[in-house]
């Protein structure tokens, strides 16, 4: 009788998720591409939870939209290595960052993982993992129109003050410019456009079909 080869007694192991990091300036619509984006993936993509330092706004749930951390926790997790990476945002003394541990057991166990990050967290986890796919949504096609748009879109959503828009759109300018570091650029104008975009550069990149 023929031995069983080592290959076949292996249990077959998943094969390693992918990630997917997008980004774009204040206000250009991620969070609500992200949300119908997940809903049309379901379980095949996860978002990863960051970590703040910044206030909850209203309606916004500790370990649903952020992990909410004093500067004292952030500081410690960060000591221990406990972060993909963490860059202060905003110039405002508010720290954002990914936790390993919502990226590197998914991705073993087969999950996609999407972070919606700023270009310079999104830089650097690019550099820890060359294979991910990186998406930049700006608010529209001709770039001197785009902060114009933003600006709209901050006042419409109403949760910064003229002095946070302001900031915000200051950043939004040096974010703009760091557009090319990103293999996909969707433009966000019709909002079920772009959701049909991102999911279409996903699906294209190998995001399974089924259930996983
Ligand atoms: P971000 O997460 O990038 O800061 P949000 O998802 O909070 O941005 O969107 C900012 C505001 O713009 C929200 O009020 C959202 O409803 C609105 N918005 C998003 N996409 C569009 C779009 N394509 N056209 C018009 N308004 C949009
Ligand atoms: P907001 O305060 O509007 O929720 O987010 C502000 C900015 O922080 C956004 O540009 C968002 O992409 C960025 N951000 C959120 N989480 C992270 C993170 O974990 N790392 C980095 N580098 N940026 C983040």
């Amino acid at each position: 009788m023929e031995k069983p080869t080592a290959d076949s007694r292996q249990p077959t192991a998943p094969a390693e998720g992918r990630l997917v990091v997008l980004s774009g300036p204040s206000g250009v619509g991620k969070s609500t591409i992200v949300r119908k984006l997940l809903q049309r993936t379901g379980d095949r993509v996860r978002l990863s939870v960051s970590a703040t330092t910044r206030p909850p706004r209203p309606g916004e749930a500790d370990g649903r939209e952020y992990h909410f951390l004093t500067h004292d926790e952030f500081a410690l997790r960060r000591a221990a290595g406990e972060f993909l990476e963490c860059v202060e945002v905003f110039g405002r003394g508010h720290w954002y960052g990914t936790l390993l541990a919502e990226v590197t057991p998914r991705l073993a166990a087969g999950q996609w993982v999407l972070l919606e990050i700023d270009v310079d967290g999104a830089a650097r986890a690019l550099a820890a993992y060359p294979a991910a796919i990186s998406v930049f949504i700006t608010a529209a096609a001709a770039p001197d129109q785009a902060l114009g748009v933003l600006r709209q879109r901050l006042q419409a959503r109403g949760t910064e003050d003229a002095a946070s828009i302001a900031r915000r759109l200051e950043v939004a300018k040096h974010e703009l410019d760091r557009a090319d570091q990103y293999q996909h650029i969707v433009v966000n104008e019709g909002l079920d456009d772009a959701v049909d975009e991102v999911y279409r550069i996903l699906t294209d990149a190998g995001l399974p079909t089924g259930r996983i």
